[in-house]
């Protein structure tokens, strides 16, 4: 069991289910981060998934804080989002011609979200982002995003880009296949550094089409921003005709049903969503004013569309989770378990002297073997993860799953009920102590 204190869980059926998968995908997996490599062992091959527990092919029961990356703010496989998709299949799969169901959701979310007139449906975040900048690009004519460093926005190519050198760049791609030329279309500049976003708008006067900036950076640690930086962002943007582009695909109907924009207080011209709106079936949208919304075809010059846009079956799971969050004290109670789950946490490590951090916001939280308070990318240290690798294969040892990689967050589920969570925070103490241990 090497460093561990605990001996490790079985993992045969998932050992062999992953060797087979590395026959048929790339690193076996269709989604890069599932492949464990930045923790210990192979990836489990899920079986099945009830409340806030998963269990994998060998039979191992776990508590789960990955939620599908998100989406299940309700848990697994909750019994509302169940039922109304099996009603709604047996009418059929897809027509690729308008059903109720699209207005139906339309409907409860615009009517409970001021921030947005008109919305679109898409069918995954990466496309609701690539469709968002497109519309930004085609209203104000400009061509030029300006992103910044540690947001992840899905794998959109002039989005897979980092900061190059200096204080205003432009990016340098983040994965082979973009073209430089896409790169050269998108800016990159640090969170929480006021004097780089303005200078990029001195430097690119009258080109700048958009910020993008995720509601909460949530994908490269947790990088809460202060109000005013996003205040900031509001009024540059404003006062250059850019747009303002939220991507709220983690955040939106997870911190509020209004996302980070009404947590911040702040009016955004374009919203992406994604994950949590879809209730685990594969949904995006983005959504703006009935103005800049007027932009798209087939109203409108800037194209896009989609064979499995809006699914009768993914707009009824949609639904479902939806109408579950829209009812009053939802996110209240949400939200004060997760507090009180960070804040026994941050007592535990406070009293023990661990050079560890809890961050979180809502229902999101982000565990760092730091002692900084990091708000940007640039802050995190990547030798820390050594500690994080450690803590993840105890804490699946003690039956808690995380998201196999250090940088990722955590999800609190409604699922989560008070008896898992002290389960889970014996676990997380139990571990803390062998990593500090170890790391001694
Ligand atoms: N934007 C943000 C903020 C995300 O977190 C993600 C996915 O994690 C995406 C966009 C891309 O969404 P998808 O993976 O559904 O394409």
């Amino acid at each position: 069991t090497g460093t561990t204190g605990k001996p490790d869980i079985a993992r045969e059926k998932s050992g062999e289910l992953y060797e087979k998968a590395k026959k048929y995908f790339p690193g076996g997996v269709n989604s890069p981060v599932r492949a464990f490599k930045s923790v210990h062992g192979t990836p489990l091959f899920i079986e099945k998934g009830d409340g806030c527990f998963l269990w994998d092919a060998d039979g191992n029961k776990f508590i789960d804080f990955c939620c599908s990356w998100g989406p299940l703010i309700l848990g697994h496989n909750n019994a509302k989002i169940r039922e109304k998709v099996t009603e709604v299949m047996q009418n059929g799969m897809s027509f690729g011609a308008p059903t109720a169901l699209e207005n139906e959701l339309a409907e409860l979310i615009l009517s409970n979200n001021k921030l947005i007139q008109k919305i679109r449906f898409v069918s995954s975040g990466t496309e609701a982002v690539m469709s968002a900048i497109r519309l930004a690009r085609g209203y104000t004519k400009r061509d030029k995003i300006l992103k910044f460093e540690g947001c992840y926005h899905g794998h959109v190519d002039s989005l897979l880009v980092k900061a190059g050198s200096g204080l205003v760049t432009f990016g340098e791609t983040s994965s082979a296949g973009v073209p430089k030329s896409f790169a050269d279309e998108t800016i990159v500049v640090s969170l929480n550094d006021r004097k780089a976003v303005e200078e990029a708008f001195e430097q690119f006067k009258d080109q700048i089409a958009a910020i993008i900036i995720e509601g909460v950076p949530a994908n490269n640690g947790l990088l809460i921003q202060d109000k005013e930086f996003v205040h900031f962002l509001r009024d540059v943007s404003a006062k250059n005709n850019s747009l303002l582009i939220f991507d709220e695909v983690i955040t939106g109907f997870r911190l509020g049903f209004e996302g980070a924009a009404r947590y911040y207080d702040v009016k955004p011209d374009i919203i992406t969503y994604g994950k949590i709106i879809g209730g685990g079936l594969p949904v995006g949208a983005y959504g703006a004013s009935v103005e800049i919304m007027s932009s798209i075809s087939p109203e409108g010059p800037v194209y896009q569309a989609g064979t499995l846009s809006g699914n009768p079956v993914a707009m009824a799971a949609g639904i479902a989770q939806l109408t579950e969050l829209a009812k009053s004290g939802f996110y209240k109670d949400l939200n004060k378990k997760a507090e009180e789950f960070t804040d026994s946490i941050r007592r535990f490590t406070t009293a023990k002297n661990y050079k560890f951090k809890v961050f979180n916001i809502g229902s999101i939280f982000w565990f760092a073997f730091s002692e900084k308070d990091i708000k940007t990318a640039e802050e995190i240290d990547p030798a820390s993860m050594e500690k994080f690798k450690i803590f993840h294969r105890e804490l699946l040892n003690r039956g808690i799953y995380l998201g196999p990689s250090g940088y990722e967050v955590g999800f609190i589920s409604a699922a989560h009920s008070k008896i898992e969570l002290e389960k889970t925070k014996r676990a997380i103490f139990d571990s803390l102590d062998i990593v500090f241990r170890t790391a001694r």
